[in-house]
């Protein structure tokens, strides 16, 4: 298939390059030359633009970081115009970024109503998933482009869920992630008060993580720098999942709270830690590297 894959960050580039192995023809855009040069080195070809890039393609898949570049992209922004304006063909449209739902049904319609069938998918799993190709995929949209999309998601991911019509994959998404969070900021916290106390944080894992505090932040993803090789906080929490994003995230949480009257206290608390974690300077590291925050004062 001729796909075209725009946004090539910590994300989008594992996945694209998993489209290249999988013997796509695939046409990638990011603003950031670098991201495009390294993705031209797997075999992609370059385009100016996403509406280059977009030309003749069968599928267009986009990762992006937020609702207002998916917006941007589709809708166009300050006169220029979307993708929606210049697709020639009938390419079905993929946005795994993750965004509120209302603005996934926003270009959804808008997309329905030129005769283009959009899907939101966006993705669990981390930059490991994404290299590893088993990544989730969780689709809102029609039945029929669910069908179409699936055999493309499985090159670059495991498990292929359809979670109902549009915005249905945003909403189950953010839900995931609140969780995440929560989940991240708490093992955090177990671990700072157990090495605080006297436990060296490999033993304190080790044992959280065959009872039953064990979650998919202690067991894969552990926050303490150099208890497990291959995560982000052995690497001085580079790269990653993004301590802004993560704040992005729970934000949507607690509009989709807000929005449908539900209560999320954890889902708040986790928010402010993350969003202060940010303020303090940390907005570019991995969100795993909210562990330093309660670590504060420790003698050097
Ligand atoms: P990232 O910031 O690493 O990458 C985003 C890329 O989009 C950047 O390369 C940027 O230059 C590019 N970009 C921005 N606007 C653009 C535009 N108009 N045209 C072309 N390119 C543009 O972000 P990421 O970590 O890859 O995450 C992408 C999305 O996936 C986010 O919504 C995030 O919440 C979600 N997500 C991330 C992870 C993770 O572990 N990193 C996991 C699941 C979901």
């Amino acid at each position: 298939m001729n796909i075209a894959f725009i946004g090539l960050g910590n994300m989008g580039a594992p996945m694209a390059t998993n489209l290249v192995k999988a013997g796509h023809d695939v046409s990638v855009f990011d603003l950031v030359e670098s991201a495009i040069q390294s993705l031209e080195g797997q075999g992609a070809r370059r385009a100016a633009s996403a509406e280059a890039a977009a030309k003749g393609a069968d599928v267009v898949v986009s990762m992006l970081p937020a609702g207002a570049h998916v917006k941007g992209l589709y809708l166009g922004r300050d006169g220029t115009p979307g993708l929606l304006d210049t697709l020639e063909g009938a390419p079905l449209l993929v946005d795994s970024s993750t965004i509120a739902p209302d603005d996934a049904r926003l270009v959804a319609a808008a997309a329905a109503e030129r005769g283009f069938t959009y899907l939101d998918a966006p993705v669990s799993g981390g930059v490991g998933g994404a290299q590893a190709g088993t990544l989730t995929f969780i689709v809102g949209g029609d039945a029929a482009g669910f069908d179409k999309a699936k055999p493309l998601l499985e090159a670059m991911g495991k498990n292929i869920f359809h979670a109902g019509e549009a915005g249905a994959g945003q909403v189950a998404k953010i839900c995931n992630n609140m969780l995440l969070g929560i989940l991240m900021s708490g093992t955090a916290e177990a671990l700072a008060l157990g090495v605080k106390n006297g436990m060296d944080p490999a033993v304190l894992s080790e044992i959280m993580k065959q009872s039953s505090g064990g979650n998919w932040a202690l067991n894969v993803y552990n926050p303490w720098p150099g208890v497990m090789e291959g995560t982000a906080a052995s690497r001085d929490y580079q790269g990653g999942f993004l301590t802004d994003l993560m704040a992005k995230d729970l934000g949507l949480a607690w509009e989709l709270a807000l929005g449908s009257k539900s209560t999320v206290p954890m889902g708040s608390q986790a928010r402010n830690l993350f969003a202060l974690h940010s303020a303090q300077g940390s907005g570019q590291l991995d969100f795993s590297s909210i562990q330093t925050l309660y670590r504060q004062g420790e003698e050097k």
